[in-house]
């Protein structure tokens, strides 16, 4: 199956380089320089993957990775000329997955493509669900599916890499860099901080009470761990 991007950009030379490049890795590219037009097009394509510049002359970029969001949980790599880590975080607490900043460079954004189409497709693990916590936590790895406390959650594909990455093995403690490698398949900048976000979103979604979380545990000045343990 080849999946299928929609590359959002405005300024046609980078939108068509992009276009060129994740083409010669057989993908199926669609693009477009609006914003408007990307919502739609999201709505009617189901891509598999969005990259989306933020500086869109329509609607600005945060606008469509919140309705692109809202229609489904597509994984999106934003392109932006913003630099600060502050952009760097708002863009992750908007749902994207990973960031690129111009200028960057073909290699690089291939990379990143791929890491995300990987992990939006991770492999299924044999052994049915894994429960934690008494069922309070299912994981469903053949589904792609997490259920906390009987229903299911609808996580990103970051979100998702980090809960199965802490329910590997639950009390242990992992780092955020760790972290970082094991959901991104590679180092990610150094932006250590990035995964505190996406651990941020994770627990409105999972968490009874995120302000005092339960299942994503933080371990001061070492990381993140699984609070709950594996049943039977
Ligand atoms: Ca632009």
């Amino acid at each position: 199956m080849t999946a299928t991007v929609l590359v959002v950009e405005d300024e046609k030379k980078i939108r068509d380089l992009v276009r060129g490049m994740l083409e010669r890795e057989g993908l199926t590219v669609v693009s477009t320089g609006s914003g408007a037009e990307a919502i739609d097009l999201a709505g009617r394509i189901h891509p598999d993957l969005v990259v989306l510049d933020l500086g869109l002359p329509d609607v600005p970029g945060e606008e469509v990775a919140r309705e692109v969001r809202r229609l489904a949980e597509t994984p999106i790599l934003m392109l932006t000329a913003k630099v600060t880590e502050a952009d760097r975080i708002r863009g992750l607490e908007l749902g994207a997955d990973d960031y690129l900043t111009k200028p960057f460079s073909p290699r690089e954004l291939v990379l990143r493509v791929q890491a995300v189409l990987r992990r939006g497709r991770a492999p299924a693990a044999a052994g049915g669900p894994a429960s934690f916590g008494g069922g309070q936590l299912v994981i469903d790895d053949e589904r792609h599916q997490a259920t906390v406390r009987g229903a299911v959650v609808e996580l990103t594909p970051t979100e998702w890499g980090i809960l199965v990455a802490l329910a590997g093995v639950p009390g242990r403690v992992y780092s955020r860099f760790e972290l970082i490698n094991r959901v991104r398949g590679y180092e990610f900048e150094g932006y250590e901080r990035t995964i505190d976000s996406h651990v941020k979103n994770l627990r409105r979604k999972v968490e009874r009470d995120p302000a005092a979380p339960a299942i994503v545990e933080t371990v001061l000045g070492a990381g993140y761990r699984l609070g709950l343990t594996r049943d039977g």
